[in-house]
């Protein structure tokens, strides 16, 4: 099967070494598919890192050190090659001690999101450092952020969360994908980009790597999309006594269940959402939310939420 994985914030730590220890934990789960015959795709979140960069940008540039502002596309390109190489290096010793030889690229990947997309009037992504009320009014102004008030802690620049309309450097994937290789794209959802005429503008925006991974799946012509987060399972009622863990449901079941507002926006919906966008793309194509642990137990039917048009 061809899969695309897609690599949950908590898969990656929140330190330089901490990710390098952790990213040697997460391509043993990834190897296993590859042992298994599968043909992997992935594609992975940035969330504390680009926050990480962003910030450490943002305060160099404030102090005399001379620094330049880094846009925020930028450091998310940044984000990509940094994350991209560690999984490159832990991915590399994980298939050496299995004997396995395949090489590994991570690709810095932008995606293009149209300008009409409703998000542009309606920015939702928190970023960077908080601010007193009055420094947030001149930010406003100086640099045309939008800021708002991040409950209680200060105010705070949000940017838009656009969805995504196509992958850039896609044709470079499909050919190393075709050729055996194991792709890293769409690193933190992808760089945001606007097409205007020939030129590809980046935009200061986030996409979200649920939809970024089940666009590229969807691309790539992939049989699975498997999302690897923090919980073994999808629940409603998620977080009550009456809490149910679901193994398999239908595309329509899980519209009912998102109406009836059990997964959370930001977390889990934007999952469910990836998961039903796929699933519905092609008759055949599957998706599933686990855990990283149980990743290989997910695929063997063990464990998981499998989310298709129709099941039995
Ligand atoms: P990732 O970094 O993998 O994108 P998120 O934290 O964004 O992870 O989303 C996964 C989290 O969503 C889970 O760890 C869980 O705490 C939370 N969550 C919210 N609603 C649900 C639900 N209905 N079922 C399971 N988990 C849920
Ligand atoms: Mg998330």
């Amino acid at each position: 099967m061809r899969i695309v994985v897609a690599l949950g914030g908590n898969a990656l730590g929140n330190t330089p070494q901490e990710q390098l220890e952790l990213v040697r934990a997460t391509s043993r789960p990834i190897v296993d598919l590859i042992e298994a015959g599968h043909e992997v795709v992935l594609a992975h979140g940035n969330g504390p890192q680009v926050g990480m960069i962003n910030l450490a940008m943002q305060i160099a540039s404030e102090s005399k050190s001379g620094m330049p502002e880094m846009p925020l596309p930028e450091c998310g390109a940044m984000s990509q090659g940094y994350i991209g190489y560690h999984l490159q290096n832990a991915l590399y010793e994980e298939m050496k001690k299995r004997n396995i030889n395949i090489p590994v690229a991570a690709i810095a990947t932008q995606v293009i999101v149209s300008s009409d997309d409703s998000a542009f009037s309606a920015p939702s992504k928190p970023i960077g450092l908080f601010y007193s009320e009055e420094k947030a009014r001149q930010l406003e102004l100086e640099k045309k952020w939008t800021l708002v008030e991040d409950a209680g802690r200060g105010w705070r620049r949000i940017v838009p969360s656009p969805k995504p309309v196509d992958i850039v450097e896609k044709e470079s994937i499909r050919v190393l994908v075709e050729r055996g290789h194991l792709v890293i794209a769409v690193g933190g959802g992808g760089i945001p980009v606007i097409e205007d005429n020939f030129r590809l503008l980046g935009v200061a925006a986030v996409i979200d790597k649920d939809f970024a991974s089940a666009k590229l799946a969807e691309i790539l012509d992939a049989d699975y999309l498997i999302m690897l987060t923090g919980v073994d399972q999808v629940a409603i009622h998620y977080g009550k006594p009456n809490e149910t863990w679901l193994s398999e449901i239908s595309v329509t079941e899980a519209q009912q269940y998102i109406k009836e507002e059990h997964f959370a926006p930001g977390s889990m919906l934007p999952k469910v959402e990836a998961a039903i966008s796929f699933a519905e793309s092609k008759p055949g194509r599957k998706a599933m939310i686990t855990s990283l642990e149980k990743a290989k137990a997910g695929i063997e039917g063990k464990t998981g939420t499998v989310i298709s048009v129709s099941h039995s």
